[in-house]
């Protein structure tokens, strides 16, 4: 039998959380990318709920429905079809790739997120999915609630404008940019100031502003951190 203490060291993990836009996936999926690792972003886990809860007209401030909603249903990421594309998740094998992405799912995500039964449930399925290592993980609450012992915790930062100003861009001009910033700042205040798991860096998070850095520069930044320990 192999003594634990000769056991293989397990890949790092990695936490990355941040406000809306700061730059997690881009980031996450890029570090994923150098390092060899699997990426999952959390957010998109929120809201996949978020779109059943719509599709099924769940009241989404309706807790006890919300949690037998998210207790009744398997959410799995598929394999990434290119190092450049997130993968895709998939709930009870339906594809909500784009799903998520809605605007209606923006505006009501933060209320989905905000109770404890489906938190509860997503964070079990997080920890299972960081478990063999080699992860790096994005949300609000990996380094505080998900993974507190993550090898490496970073909290990305950019002003409200700077990450309007992205999302803005990436949604192609669909909505105004005034409106991407006052929904990105309305979601800002209901992720900081929710009781359960808020958004906060955690005390050990290295903080990381992407404002004024390429995304190639934050990566070599977080890659120096994992190496010095
Ligand atoms: O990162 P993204 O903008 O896709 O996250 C969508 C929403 O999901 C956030 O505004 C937040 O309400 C919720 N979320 C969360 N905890 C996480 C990840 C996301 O509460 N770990």
């Amino acid at each position: 039998m192999t003594p634990a203490n000769d056991a293989p060291a397990k890949p790092p993990v990695i936490a990355i959380d941040g406000p809306g836009a700061s730059g997690k996936t881009t980031v996450g999926l890029g570090l994923a990318r150098r390092l060899d690792y699997r990426f999952i972003d959390t957010g998109v886990m929120y809201r996949a709920v978020t779109v059943l809860a719509l599709e099924q007209d769940v009241g989404l401030d309706d807790g006890p429905e919300l949690t037998r909603l998210v207790q009744g249903i398997s959410i799995t990421f598929g394999e990434q079809a290119s190092p450049e594309t997130p993968p895709k998740p998939f709930v009870d094998g339906r594809d909500f790739s784009t799903l998520v992405h809605e605007h209606k799912i923006d505006r009501a995500v933060s209320r989905v997120s905000a109770v404890a039964g489906v938190r509860t449930a997503l964070v079990a399925l997080q920890r299972r999915m960081a478990e063999q290592g080699g992860v790096v993980m994005v949300g609000r609450d990996i380094g505080t609630v998900v993974l507190p012992k993550a090898d490496l915790k970073v909290f990305l930062e950019a002003s409200a404008e700077v990450r309007a100003r992205r999302r803005h861009r990436e949604r192609s001009g669909s909505s105004s940019f005034d409106r991407v910033l006052a929904d990105l700042q309305r979601r800002d205040r209901i992720d900081s100031q929710r009781e359960i798991s808020p958004l906060v860096p955690a005390a050990d998070a290295r903080r990381v502003d992407t404002g004024q850095r390429t995304v190639e520069q934050v990566i070599d930044t977080i890659c120096k951190l994992l190496d010095a320990g």
